[in-house]
Parts: C-alpha cells; sequence; structure tokens
C-alpha cells in the first residue's frame, strides 16, 4: 500500500518556516485596517466639524447682523427731528442746542445704544445724547472720522471705530441731514458691540471678528483684538491713521498665517501653541481648524477656530478599535481554519484508517479462505493418511499372521510327532479296554480310560499354545510378565530345540520384567528369534541358547544369546527379504518383521556378535506402568 499523505500534512518544518511571514502578514492586514479606520474616522470627524463650524458661523453671524443692524436705521430718522434742524439752521435759534441735546437723550436712552450725535458741516459735534457726562462728544472735532466723511458726501457711512473721548469700540452709522436738498449735517450713532463680546462663551469655541482692512476687533481671545490677519496696505494704514479707526493704537501681526480666501474647507492650522488659546494646556502639536464667514452687512469677516486633537484622540481610538476588531476577526478565522484543518485531518486518517481497515480485513478474508482450503486439503490428505495407515496396518497384520502361520508350518512337523506319540498310546490304550471290558475286566479299563483321559488332556496342552499363537488378533498393550511369553514360546519349539541337541539356559523368572506390550506378538519375535538362533547353532560344535530378562532404568531388556555361526558380514539383517537361508527355508521377513512389532509397542529390537562366538539379539520394552496399590 503507498498511501500519499494527504497535502494537508504539512511537513513540520515547513509550517514552522511559513509561520512568521503569515503572522507579519496578518500584522500587516491589521496595520492597514487600523490605519484606513483612523483615515476614515478622521474624514468623518473633520466632515462633522466643518458641518458643526457652517451652523455656528450662520448662527453667530446672524446674531452679530442683528446687534450691528438693529440701530443702523436711527441716524436717517433723525433729520425728521424739528429740534436737530432748528440746531442747523442760521442763525441758529436761541435754546436749540439744549433741546436737541435732550432730543438726542431721549432718543438714546430710549434704544440704548452708545451714543447719538449731530456734526455740523465742519464735522465739529454740535449736540449728543451724552451732552451731560463730562467726556461729552459736544464741541468735538470729528471731521477726520470716515462715517463723517461719506455722511456729508450724502451717503450712509458705517464702520468700526474706537472712540477718541472713551477709547470705547463701538460700530458707527451716519446719516446727512438734509434741509431741503442741501447736507446740512451729519447725525451718526455709536452702537456698543460688548453684547458680542459677551457671545463667544455661547459659541463654545475660540472665534474672532475682523474688520475690512483685516484688523481683529473683537475676539474671544484678548492677545488677538488689534492685530492684523495679513499685514496691512498702505492705504489701509494710512486710512487707519487719518481716520483714527484705532485710536492710534499698534497693531500687531496675528500669531499664525490665515489663508485671505478661506474656503468651505476650511484652513488646518499646524503648531495651535502660538495661537495662546489655552496657555494652561500642552498645546504642542495640536491643530485647529479655521471657518470663516463674510458678514455681507458690515464686510466683516468672522472667524473661528476648531481643536482637531480630540477629533484626531477619537480617530485614534477607532483606528485601534477597527486594528483590534480585525484582529479578533483574523484570529477567530485563524481558529475556524485551524478546527477545520484538524477536522479535514481526522477525516483523512479516519478515511485512510477505514481503507487500511477495509484492505486488512479483505486480505484477512484472502487468508482465511486460503487457510480454510489449506485446512481443508490438510483434512483431506490426514483422511487419506489415515486410510493408508489403516490399510498399512492391515497388511501388516496380515504380514504378521503370515508370518506366523509360516512358523506354525515349520512347526508343524515336531507338533504333529508330539502328537502322534500320545495319539498311538490311546490308540493302543483304547484297543486294551476293549479287550479288557470284554473280558470284565472293568478295573483295568477304567485304569486305561484314565491314562487316555490324561492323554487327551496332554494333547490338549499342546495344542491350546498353538490355538493361541495361531489366533488372529489386533495388537492390544497390556502388562506382559516376559518370562510368561519365554516360556510360551520355549514350549512351541521344545520338540525343535531338543531334536537340535540345543541346551536352553532360561535364566527369566516371572515376575522379574513386566513389559507393556501384546503378549501374542512378543511370543511371535521370541519364536523367530529362537528358531534363528537353533538354525544358526545347526553346525556349531557347542549348542547352547542363553535368555535373560531384567529391568533397568528405562524399560525392560531381554536378551537371547546364542554360539552359533554369528552375524553375517555386512548384512543389513532387518532389511526385508535378507536371508542366507537356502531357498525354501528362509524368506528374510522374520527380523524386519520381529522389529516392526517392537517398535510399534515403544521399544527397539538390536542385532550384536558376541565376542567368543555367535549373536546377542536384545530387545528394549518399555515397562508396565506400577500397578496402584
Ligand atoms: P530367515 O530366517 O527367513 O532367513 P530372518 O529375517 O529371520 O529371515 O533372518 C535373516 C538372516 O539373519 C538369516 O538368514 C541369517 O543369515 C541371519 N540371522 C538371523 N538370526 C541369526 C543368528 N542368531 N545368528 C546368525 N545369523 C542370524
Amino acid at each position: 500500500m503507498s498511501a500519499q499523505p494527504p497535502e494537508s500534512l504539512v511537513p513540520p518544518s515547513r509550517a514552522l518556516s511559513t509561520r512568521p511571514l503569515i503572522v507579519l502578514a496578518l500584522l500587516l492586514v491589521i496595520g492597514l485596517i487600523g490605519f484606513g479606520g483612523y483615515r476614515a474616522s478622521e474624514y468623518q470627524g473633520m466632515q462633522t466639524l466643518r458641518t458643526d463650524a457652517g451652523h455656528r458661523l450662520d448662527l453667530f453671524g446672524a446674531a452679530v447682523d442683528g446687534i450691528v443692524n438693529r440701530y443702523a436705521h436711527i441716524p436717517a430718522t433723525i433729520q425728521l427731528s424739528e429740534e436737530v434742524l432748528a440746531l442747523l439752521r442760521k442763525p441758529r435759534p436761541a435754546g436749540s442746542v439744549a433741546s436737541a441735546n435732550r432730543f438726542l437723550e431721549r432718543l438714546n436712552g430710549h434704544i440704548g445704544s452708545l451714543a447719538i450725535f449731530v456734526m455740523d458741516e465742519r464735522g465739529t459735534v454740535l449736540a449728543s445724547s451724552n451732552w451731560k457726562q463730562p467726556d461729552s462728544f459736544v464741541g468735538e472735532d470729528l471731521s477726520f472720522r470716515s462715517y463723517y466723511l461719506t455722511g456729508l458726501s450724502g451717503q450712509v457711512g458705517r464702520h468700526f471705530a474706537i472712540g477718541i473721548t472713551q477709547g470705547e469700540p463701538g460700530y458707527y452709522v451716519s446719516h446727512p441731514i438734509r434741509d431741503g436738498e442741501r447736507v446740512v449735517g451729519v447725525a451718526a450713532i455709536k452702537i456698543g458691540l460688548a453684547g458680542i463680546d459677551q457671545a463667544w462663551e455661547l459659541l463654545g469655541v475660540p472665534a474672532l471678528i475682523a474688520d475690512e482692512n483685516g484688523v481683529v476687533i473683537l475676539s474671544s481671545v484678548p492677545d488677538w483684538r488689534y492685530t492684523a490677519l495679513s499685514p496691512l496696505s498702505l492705504d489701509s494704514k494710512v486710512e487707519a491713521a487719518v481716520s483714527r479707526l484705532y485710536n492710534n493704537r499698534p497693531i500687531g501681526n496675528f500669531p499664525v498665517a490665515i489663508d485671505a480666501s478661506l474656503g468651505p474647507e476650511g484652513q488646518e492650522i499646524h503648531g495651535g501653541a502660538r495661537l495662546g488659546i489655552a496657555p494652561g494646556r500642552a498645546q504642542l502639536g495640536s491643530t485647529y481648524l479655521v471657518h470663516g464667514r463674510q458678514l455681507s452687512s458690515t464686510g466683516w469677516r468672522l472667524l473661528i477656530f476648531s481643536d482637531l486633537q480630540p477629533m484626531r484622540a477619537q480617530a485614534i481610538g477607532h483606528g485601534a478599535l477597527a486594528a483590534v476588531a480585525t484582529g479578533c476577526v483574523l484570529l477567530l478565522l485563524l481558529v475556524v481554519a485551524q478546527r477545520r484543518r484538524i477536522l479535514r485531518q481526522k477525516l483523512e486518517a479516519k478515511a485512510l484508517l477505514e481503507q487500511a481497515n477495509a484492505q486488512l480485513e479483505s486480505k484477512v478474508a484472502r487468508r482465511t479462505r486460503a487457510l480454510t482450503d489449506t485446512n481443508a486439503r490438510l483434512q483431506k490428505e490426514v483422511a487419506e493418511r489415515q486410510q493408508a495407515e489403516q490399510t498399512l496396518r492391515a497388511a501388516q497384520d496380515e504380514l504378521v499372521q503370515a508370518a506366523k502361520l509360516a512358523v506354525l508350518g515349520q512347526l508343524a512337523a515336531g507338533i504333529t510327532h508330539e502328537l502322534a506319540q500320545p495319539l498311538g498310546a490311546m490308540r493302543t490304550l483304547s484297543g486294551n479296554a476293549i479287550e479288557f471290558m470284554k473280558r470284565g475286566n472293568l478295573a483295568t479299563v477304567e485304569q486305561n480310560l484314565g491314562i487316555i483321559a490324561r492323554l487327551a488332556d496332554q494333547m490338549g496342552r499342546i495344542i491350546t499354545p498353538l490355538k493361541t499363537f495361531a489366533r488372529k488378533s489386533p495388537a492390544i498393550p497390556a502388562a506382559t510378565d516376559v518370562a510368561h511369553a519365554v516360556g510360551a514360546a520355549l514350549f512351541l519349539l521344545d520338540q525343535r530345540l531338543a531334536k537340535a541337541g540345543i541346551t536352553v539356559i532360561n535364566h527369566c523368572e516371572p515376575g522379574q520384567a513386566v513389559a507393556w506390550c501384546d503378549q501374542n506378538r512378543l511370543e511371535q519375535v521370541l519364536i523367530n528369534l529362537i528358531r534363528n538362533a537353533g538354525d544358526a547353532m545347526a553346525d556349531s560344535p557347542t549348542k547352547t541358547l542363553t535368555l535373560a530378562a531384567a529391568t533397568t532404568a528405562d524399560g525392560v531388556e531381554l536378551s537371547i544369546a546364542d554360539t552359533g555361526c554369528g552375524l553375517p558380514e555386512g548384512g543389513a539383517l532387518f532389511e526385508p527379504f535378507f536371508t542366507t537361508k537356502p531357498p525354501g527355508e528362509g524368506l528374510g521377513l522374520g527380523l524386519a518383521i520381529s522389529r516392526d512389532i517392537v517398535r510399534e509397542f515403544g521399544g527397539d529390537l538390536r542385532a550384536d556378535s558376541r565376542p567368543e562366538g555367535g549373536a546377542c539379539f536384545s530387545l528394549h520394552l518399555p515397562a508396565a506402568p506400577k500397578e496402584q496399590p
């Protein structure tokens, strides 16, 4: 399986190397949005300030116009007064000055202006509302005043000026006094401007009013008063000096340069500390926005100064807020992206796991199928093998039986000889018994019959072991006394051994060695070995067969030793069909079958040559388990 790693599983080293760049990019985005927020808020703030300033200018301009123009029409009405006209006639009627003074005093008292006065053709004040006061205008020569000259020329004169007697500033409005067509004098009113000074507070921001010459005549900041917004031209200076507009006060320069063509956008003034608006406050770096309005009725300019610092502080706050909000949103997006990435990785891992699982399952299923097939094949093979084993065992049993029968065949001659003798005796005794019965000698008959019965028993004893030996029985292991098996074998071969002149020395004692095997088969093995020993000693001068049994630590040992010709050189004794006997006497199967029988019991059969001559066959058998008491 060669699954590609999912793309999202970026190697940690690469992820680490890109992280500072991502952080830098995010900080840049936050910074940009913060700056954008600051600029947007600043722009909005500026717009609000401009709108606000526009409203303030409208309101305050209307108020100033109201104050200044409220009594501007009064001088025009003076010429309607008979007292005033009488004053200007020539010759002047007696008491006309006093009555004109009283009229003007009454009128001024009624409207509340600073003063109302009447000048003759030469500019001398003939009557004034303040005639009673020590600093009365009466007798003053005001021919240098611009409003007088304008009035004398038949027009309405109006301008700001500082009073020369009291030094009090005011707005002067003049009007010609006509007697018929001729201008005989000039009437003037001095309107006080204290009301405007009191209104500054209501405006809420620093402000000033400059006259037609650009000289500040009224201001919320006292230091600004009588300073020129822009340097005065020579004409203006001469005019001001001649008409003593500012009562010969020195006119300084305004602390900062103000743009003469001030548009609705206003003018930004940096370094606001120079304005001296709020000396107590740290003004370094503070900026003001100046807005202006031309007051149409007077020709004055109204300027207001809006502090930009609070707006800037608010803009910085908004910028910071935007940056923080952006940071939060980005953080949120990062968290969401991270969660989605983790989720995707989990899903991919799950998919991989499921894939691996499915592959594993199919592999297991394949293996299981293969194993089942193998198992079935093995079971079939086992069954076949068992079948073959059964067949083999049956064949072996048949072979063993055949070998037995072969032995029996060879024993038949001896057995026949052994049975012939009792049979002959029985024949003679039964003939005699008949004769004795005819003679009535019953006692001898009885004796003969007794002998016959004993002979029959003897024959039975000869036949019974043969029957037992010849019986075809399955090999069933059991506790077998080796001495019994040896005895049975010797009994069957007794005739043969005796005939061959062999001396049998049997050391086996009953109970001495008990092996775990089938007695019938053990007898067959022993008969084979004893018969072979007999054959080997056929030509030996000494014919001794020695049998011995013993129980050792690992089983039972049984030895059959002879004094025969010894084992053939290089002979494969236990190979089937190996024989040194002449044809018709041996098949060469005896030892092969004997070893098979012994091995089937879990034992072994060994052949050795004896040093003194002859051969010794050793049988090793498992010992029978000890019986539980
Ligand atoms: P068979 O007796 O039919 O020849 P066996 O398998 O019993 O077959 O014996 C094989 C051969 O082993 C015999 O032909 C003989 O040469 C040899 N042999 C068996 N027992 C002895 C013995 N006790 N001494 C010498 N040779 C023996």
